[in-house]
C-alpha cells in the first residue's frame, strides 16, 4: 500500500472514529435529555398542580380566595394531562369540582376530591418511575456503546500508533544507512525491504544505482590499473635512473636504472624511509639531500657516479608533485619525484672542447707575441719611415692583436674555470695595487674617450683577503666593460668600502645601463646582451664571478636601464669570517 493511502487510512480512520464518538455521546445526551425532560415537564409540573389543590382543598372550607386557588391549578393540570387515565381522573377532579363550588362546606366531595388527586398523583409517579426506569436504562446504554466505541477507537489508534511510525521511518533509516555505505565506496551494498508503493520504487532505484556504480568503479579501477602498470612499465623502461617518494619521505618505487647505479636491492630501497636508506648508501645521501630544500636552493652541480666501471655524470632533477583535489582550492603536495639524467657524453664532449679551446688558445700566444714584437719594431723610427697609411693599418693591426691578445687570455682561463683547475693562493694582500692595475690596464681606453676614473677608497682600508692577480683580472674586466660602455666625458667610480668584516669593491658607470630581464643571464658564460658591442665574447663576467667565488666571495650588479650599472664583489677584510 502507498505510504500515501496509508497516511490517508489511518488519519481518516481516526477522524471517523472520533465523529462516531461524538455522535454517540451527543445521541445519547440528547436522548437522556429527552427522557429526563419529559419527567420535569409532564409529571413534575402535575405533582406541582396536585400538591396545590390538595393545600387549597384544605383550606376551602375557611378561606374564600381558596376556591380559586385550587381553580387555577386545576386548570393548570387540565392543559397538562400526559399520562393514559390521567384524562379520566381531571375530569373527576373538575366535575367534583363544579360540585364543591356549589357546596364548599360539603366533606364527602372534599374527600372525594382528594382521591381523585391522590390517585392523580400515583397516576404521575408510576410514570416518573417508569420513566426514570427508560432513562436509566438509555444511560447504561449510551455506557456499553460509548465504552465499546471507545475501546475501538483506542485499539485501533494504538495499532496506528504503534504501526504507521515505524512502518515509514524503519525503510527511510534502513535507506540511510545503505546511503551511507555508498558514500564509503561500498558499491555491494543492496537494500532489501518487503515493502510496497512508494518505497518499493525507491528500492528498485537505489539498487539499480549501487549496481551501476559497481559496474563503474570496477571499469575505473580496471583502467586505473591498466594505466598504473603501463606508467610502471614506460618508468621501468626508462634509460634515466628514477626514483619516488610518497609526501612521507618514503621511497615508492626505483627503476631498474637507479637500482643499477645505486648498487642496492630493490627491497634495500623500495618501501624504505629515505633519510634511513641515506644514512647507509654514500650516492643516495648525495641524491636526496636536497629533498626538502625549496626548489630554488637546491645544488645544481652534475653527481658523478661511478657505475658500470666507468665515471657517469648525472644531472639531478626533483620534481614536487603538487595536485588539486576534487573540489578543494588549494594543491596538496603528495611526493616527489627524482630523475638523473645521464649527461656523461655531453660532459665527455664539454671536455674534449675545452681541451682543444685550452691547447687552440695556448699556441694562440706565441705568434701573438711575435706578432705585437713585430708591431713594435714597426713602430720604431730607426727601421724606417711608415706613411700615414702605413701607420693607419699598423694601428688597426696592434687593435686587432690586442684583442686577440684578450680573447685568447679569457679562453685560457675559462678552460682553467671549466676543468676545475682554477688555482688561487689567498693572502691578505693591499688593496691599492690591485686597483692601480686595473686603472692601468684601462686608462689608454679610458682616455682616448675622456673617460675620468674617480677613485672613492675608504681610508680606514688597507688590505684585502684575496688571491691579487685574479682579483686585479676581475676589476680590470669591470672597468674595461665601464669604460665600453660608458659614453664621452663620462666618469666611472670606483669605490672600496667596509661592510662589517667584509670589503666590497664596486665599480659605477653611467651608461645605458642593462635591461632588468638580462641581469641575472649576464653572469653566464658567452651570454651577451642582445645589441651589445661588437668584439666581446661574454665570457668576462662568467670567468670574474667563477674567480670571486673560488675566493669565497661574492659577486653582483645593480643596472638602472638608461642610467648605468654598478659591479660589484665582495671579499673578506681579514682571516677566516665570511664576507
Ligand atoms: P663581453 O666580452 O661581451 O664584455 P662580459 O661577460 O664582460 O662579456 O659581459 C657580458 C655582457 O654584459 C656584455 O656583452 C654586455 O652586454 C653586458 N655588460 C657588461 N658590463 C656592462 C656595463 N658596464 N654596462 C652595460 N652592459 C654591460
Amino acid at each position: 500500500m502507498k505510504i500515501k493511502t496509508k497516511l490517508t487510512f489511518g488519519v481518516g480512520s481516526l477522524f471517523l472514529m472520533i465523529l462516531l464518538l461524538a455522535a454517540l455521546s451527543g445521541w445519547y445526551v440528547y436522548r437522556l435529555k429527552k427522557d429526563t425532560g419529559n419527567i420535569l415537564t409532564a409529571n413534575y409540573n402535575t405533582l406541582l398542580y396536585a400538591k396545590n389543590m390538595l393545600l387549597a382543598l384544605e383550606d376551602i372550607p375557611k378561606k374564600n380566595d381558596a376556591l380559586s386557588s385550587f381553580e387555577n391549578n386545576l386548570n393548570q393540570q387540565r392543559k397538562n394531562v400526559t399520562e393514559p387515565g390521567e384524562q379520566q381522573t381531571t375530569d373527576a377532579i373538575v366535575k367534583h369540582f363544579g360540585q364543591l363550588k356549589s357546596n364548599p362546606q360539603d366533606m364527602m366531595v372534599i374527600s372525594a376530591i382528594r382521591k381523585d388527586i391522590t390517585q392523580l398523583m400515583q397516576q404521575n409517579m408510576a410514570a416518573i418511575s417508569a420513566k426514570s426506569l427508560v432513562a436509566d436504562r438509555t444511560a447504561e446504554q449510551a455506557i456499553l456503546i460509548i465504552s465499546f466505541a471507545g475501546a475501538l477507537c483506542f485499539i485501533i489508534a494504538f495499532i496506528l500508533l504503534i504501526n504507521l511510525p515505524s512502518n515509514i521511518a524503519d525503510p527511510i533509516a534502513k535507506l540511510t544507512g545503505s546511503i551511507r555505505q555508498i558514500a564509503g565506496q561500498n558499491y555491494k551494498e543492496r537494500l532489501h525491504l518487503q515493502s510496497t508503493g512508494e518505497f518499493a520504487e525507491l528500492v528498485r532505484s537505489f539498487n539499480t544505482m549501487a549496481e551501476k556504480l559497481e559496474e563503474y568503479s570496477e571499469s575505473k579501477l580496471e583502467k586505473i590499473l591498466k594505466e598504473k602498470k603501463r606508467i610502471e612499465a614506460l618508468v621501468d623502461n626508462m634509460h634515466d635512473p628514477v626514483i619516488g617518494l610518497d609526501e612521507h619521505g618514503q621511497v615508492i618505487f626505483a627503476n631498474e636504472e637507479a637500482i643499477n647505479i645505486t648498487t642496492l636491492k630493490k627491497e634495500q630501497l623500495v618501501g624504505r624511509f629515505a633519510p634511513l636508506v641515506a644514512e647507509e648508501n654514500d650516492l643516495i645521501r648525495d641524491i636526496f639531500k636536497d629533498l626538502s630544500l625549496p626548489p630554488d636552493k637546491r645544488e645544481k652541480h652534475p653527481i658523478k657516479i661511478y657505475a658500470n666501471e666507468r665515471e657517469s655524470y648525472f644531472e639531478k632533477d626533483i620534481i614536487d608533485i603538487n595536485v588539486l583535489p576534487t573540489g578543494e582550492a588549494n594543491s596538496t603536495f603528495i611526493g616527489q619525484v627524482v630523475i638523473l639524467k645521464n649527461i656523461t657524453t655531453f660532459k665527455e664532449l664539454d671536455l674534449a672542447k675545452t681541451n682543444f679551446i685550452g691547447t687552440v688558445s695556448h699556441e694562440f700566444k706565441t705568434p701573438i707575441a711575435a706578432i705585437q714584437m713585430g708591431i713594435q719594431l714597426l713602430e720604431n723610427e730607426q727601421i724606417g719611415h711608415l706613411n700615414p697609411e702605413q701607420i693607419g693599418l699598423l694601428k688597426g693591426i696592434k687593435d686587432d692583436s690586442d684583442r686577440l691578445l684578450k680573447i685568447t687570455g679569457e679562453l685560457l682561463n675559462m678552460t682553467q674555470v671549466e676543468s676545475g683547475a682554477i688555482q688561487i693562493s689567498l693572502h691578505t694582500t693591499d688593496v691599492r695595487p690591485i686597483i692601480d692595475y686595473a686603472v692601468m690596464a684601462n686608462q689608454f681606453a679610458a682616455d682616448q674617450k675622456q673617460v675620468k676614473f674617480v677613485l672613492e677608497i675608504d681610508p680606514t682600508i688597507n688590505t684585502v683577503v684575496a688571491d691579487n692577480e685574479k682579483t686585479a683580472w676581475v676589476l680590470t674586466n669591470f672597468l674595461s666593460n665601464a669604460v665600453r660602455y660608458s659614453y664621452e666625458d663620462a666618469s666611472i667610480q670606483i669605490r672600496v668600502e667596509k661592510i662589517e668584516s667584509a670589503i666590497r669593491f664596486s665599480v659605477t658607470d653611467h651608461g645605458q645601463g642593462i635591461e632588468p630581464k638580462y641581469l641575472d643571464k649576464i653572469f653566464e658564460r658567452y651570454f651577451r646582451v642582445p645589441g651589445s658591442k661588437k668584439g666581446g665574447t661574454g665570457l668576462g663576467l662568467s670567468i670574474s664571478k667563477e674567480f670571486i667565488e673560488a675566493q669565497g666571495g661574492v659577486i653582483g650588479v645593480k643596472s638602472e636601464y638608461g642610467a648605468g650599472s654598478s659591479f660589484y664583489f665582495i671579499l673578506r677584510a681579514r682571516g677566516s669570517n665570511n664576507p
